[in-house]
């Protein structure tokens, strides 16, 4: 052979026999290259996939490359490695199938078009498990017809899913790599044709036999290119994903600002912050509110123009604050600063800005204005609970010395109005008079002390005001003429009814009619008129006296309140007065010397109940009620009182108008007396008092009506001890006539009547 021939040829194989090696090399080096980037681990799927493929492709290239090392040892004398070939032959096709399949998941995954893990899995170990069978097998030629046909397409079906994923910032990387597969592609499809016609001839099929015959070289180059392009994408991923974590990181940043800044503007707290000179930054909706100023108006402003601290200042306390080894929020009472210069009360905590680069504070700031209004209404409902437990306690006292006064003057006032009357006129006449009216103010003396204490149970009926002023003028006016004084009523044509207590607001007549006599001098006036007021009937006590001195014009009507000298009242009349007109949702106003010649002019204002004609009308002065006669037999009262002078004086006055008295110290004595007799025969009207050794009325009453509620109807309780009997809601129930001790004989006269007559 010719010399430069031999050497060409020595050239050509040396070419032949070591383009696997460097293959093989290249392989090797791509799987180091991927056991580097396992610790990348946002990427470690993408990487583990193509370790496999080269991992595999180096196990195929083994195979080559050894007996290719084989070759060159034996031409050169050796013995060759075709041992070692042979040990690694049965792996070549698993690794060449596994290759194939790993580097199709590979660039499926990198196109993000990943399969799940186990489908992966699953796939590539039965791939590889196809590839071991036929290497078994012996069947090279199946294996390579796989091969020729399933490497164009993989890469080919590949490259398209790549190059759809080529976009955005992945747009390089992909693109590359989609340009190696299809490269990879094209040299596979090469081979293909080559095999299919391995002697065609023609320009095309000359090129495709030569690059099938330097088919080792070009697999090296593509399997290089191949590297470097997942390479590429897989460090892009890792690029993207440490954007996309920082993209992430900013966002959240983002997110909890705007839901910091939300929580601030929803607390109802002023939240402020200032810089490290104490000039406001910023302020949220609560602090805008609070200090009734635009958000624009605090920003520069000092932090001292919104909170007024005397002592420290806001930026001390701060300083504080911070060195302050406990961390425990300390809470400042001061006066904030409205924008209109109003102050008010709050308290604040304060902080420090942990900002290096723009110190500042922080103050959160709570209006106390409702919490001290209510502190103060406490306060006072504090006071008025002590107060009214105080009023209980001297209740029970005043019911208890009044129980005691009521029966003596019960007494005195009975007989001497009896007396008056029968009594022959001049001095002796006059003096029971004077006693009559001395018991009488004594009388509404206990009832204005009664009235203040006690939660009064009234029993209101509709009545003709006409009526009750005349009646109460008429027992006042001999009270008023002993005095010297002329008191008259003045009555219009025209009035309404009203629904009231009687004998309550005869109470407040009286009270009024007596403090203008006390005003008066001798040879003044007192009148009592009624005035309509379109829905409201006014009943008016005027006095021709000097009225009340304006320093005291706002203190006659509080409790205690009195000009008179000791012992001539308490000073409860206007202020218990005041009471029976609010319960009866009306008022009483005083208008002082509203005109020249009157004093004092009191108005009591009530509600109108209807025309007059509905109202019940009630007589200016009942005659004391005749007793019923049945079968031919004068009728009866039981008197049951354990005080031996009340009944003598009560029998006294039933005598008197025609009735048979009966008498018992206490209702057991009561209940014997009546057992034997019929109710057809019994007292026509039972007076009972309430409170008797023994037993008492409710208890009598309780008995008769369970035994002979015939009789129970026609009880009359006379009591001293009121606050208790009321209050229990006892007669209210019991719906029997109730009259209170000191009574005077109209009174009971008008209990007779309505338990006998109905009316
Ligand atoms: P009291 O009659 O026990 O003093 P009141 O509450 O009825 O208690 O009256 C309080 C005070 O109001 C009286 O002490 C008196 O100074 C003043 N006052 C009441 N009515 C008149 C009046 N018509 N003219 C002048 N002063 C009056």
């Amino acid at each position: 052979m010719h010399p430069q021939v031999q050497a060409v040829s020595g050239l050509f194989k040396a070419v032949l026999v070591i383009g696997p090696v460097v293959e093989w090399a290249s392989a090797l080096l791509l799987v180091g290259a991927f056991v580097l980037m396992l610790p990348l681990s946002s990427q470690r799927r993408l990487v583990v996939v193509w370790l496999t493929a080269w991992a595999a492709q180096a196990l195929s290239l083994t195979y080559s490359a050894f007996e290719s090392i084989g070759q060159i040892i034996h031409s050169a004398g050796g013995p060759g490695l075709g041992i070692w070939a042979a040990i690694i032959g049965p792996f070549y096709w698993p690794a060449r199938f596994l290759f194939i399949a790993a580097v199709g998941f590979g660039c499926l995954a990198a196109a993000g078009r990943r399969a799940p893990v186990r489908v992966e899995r699953i796939a590539l170990v039965a791939i590889a498990v196809v590839g071991l069978l036929i290497g078994i097998f012996d069947a090279d030629y199946l294996a390579i017809a796989i091969e020729s046909i399933v490497t164009p397409l993989v890469f080919f079906g590949v490259a398209q899913f790549i190059f759809s994923a080529a976009v955005g910032p992945r747009f390089r990387g992909l693109t590359f790599l989609g340009v190696v597969t299809t490269l990879y592609g094209t040299l596979a499809t090469c081979y293909l044709i080559d095999q299919l016609s391995p002697r065609s001839t023609g320009s095309l099929m000359t090129l495709i036999h030569l690059v099938r015959f330097s088919s080792v070289y070009g697999d090296a180059i593509a399997l290089a290119l191949l590297g470097v392009g997942v390479i590429v994408v897989i460090v892009q991923e890792a690029f993207l994903d440490v954007i996309e974590a920082h993209e992430k990181r900013i966002r959240a940043v983002a997110e909890s600002e705007f839901r910091l800044n939300d929580i601030i503007q929803a607390a109802q707290e002023a939240i402020i912050t200032f810089d490290a000179g104490g000039q406001i930054e910023l302020a949220n909706e609560g602090a805008v509110l609070l200090l009734g100023v635009g958000p624009g108006a605090l920003v520069g402003q000092p932090i001292s123009a919104v909170i007024d601290r005397p002592t420290e200042s806001v930026l001390d306390l701060m300083h504080e604050a911070e060195v302050r080894a406990n961390r425990d929020l300390i809470t400042y009472p001061a006066s904030g600063i409205r924008g209109d210069g109003e102050r008010f009360p709050i308290e604040f905590t304060v902080g420090r800005l942990r900002n290096a680069e723009k110190p500042g504070g922080v103050v959160v700031i709570r209006d106390l204005t409702l919490q001290q209004a209510m502190l103060a209404e406490r306060e006072e409902f504090e006071r008025k609970m002590a107060e009214s437990e105080k009023m209980l306690a001297i209740g029970r006292v005043v019911s208890g010395v009044a129980h005691e006064l009521n029966n003596p003057l019960a007494v005195v006032v009975g007989e001497s109005e009896q007396l008056v009357e029968s009594a022959p006129g001049g001095e002796v006449r006059t003096g029971l008079r004077t006693i009559h009216e001395q018991a009488n103010r004594a009388r509404h003396i206990i009832r204005d002390l009664l009235a203040f204490v006690r939660h009064r149970d009234d029993q209101r009926e509709e009545i003709n005001p006409v009526h009750l002023v005349e009646r109460t003028v008429s027992t006042q006016r001999p009270a008023a003429e002993a005095r010297g004084i002329t008191l008259t009523a003045d009555i219009p044509d025209r009035v309404l009814a009203i629904r009231v207590d009687p004998s309550a607001i005869e109470q407040v007549l009286v009270n009024l009619i007596d403090n203008a006599c006390e005003a008066v001098p001798a040879g003044g006036a007192v009148r009592v008129c009624i005035r309509i007021a379109r829905d409201r009937v006014e009943l008016i006590v005027e006095d021709s006296g000097p009225g009340i001195p304006e320093s005291l014009v706002g203190k006659v009507f509080e409790p205690f309140y009195t000009t008179k000298e000791t012992g001539r009242g308490p000073g409860l009349g206007l202020s218990v007065s005041f009471g029976i007109a609010e319960q009866h949702d009306g008022s009483l106003r005083l208008e002082n010397r509203p005109q020249s010649g009157i004093g004092a002019r009191f108005i009591l204002s009530l509600p109108a109940a209807g025309p007059v004609a509905a109202a019940a009308s009630m007589a200016t002065r009942r005659p004391f009620p005749s007793p019923p006669i049945s079968n031919g037999k004068v009728g009866e009262v039981l008197l049951i009182d354990d005080e031996p002078a009340v009944r003598a004086t009560l029998a006294k006055l039933f005598r008197r108008a025609g009735w048979e008295v009966l008498e018992a110290a206490s209702g057991r004595e009561a209940i014997d007396l009546l057992s034997p007799i019929a109710d057809s025969d019994a007292p026509a009207v039972i007076l009972c008092d309430l409170k008797m050794p023994g037993m008492g009325g409710e208890e009598f009453h309780r008995q008769i009506a369970r035994q002979r509620p015939a009789l129970a109807k026609r009880v009359i309780f006379v009591t001293g001890d009121v606050v208790e009997s009321l209050s229990s809601g006892f007669i209210a129930a019991s719906g029997c006539q109730v009259v209170e001790k000191p009574f005077t004989v109209a009174e009971i006269a008008r209990a007779v009547s309505v338990t006998v007559n109905g009316r």
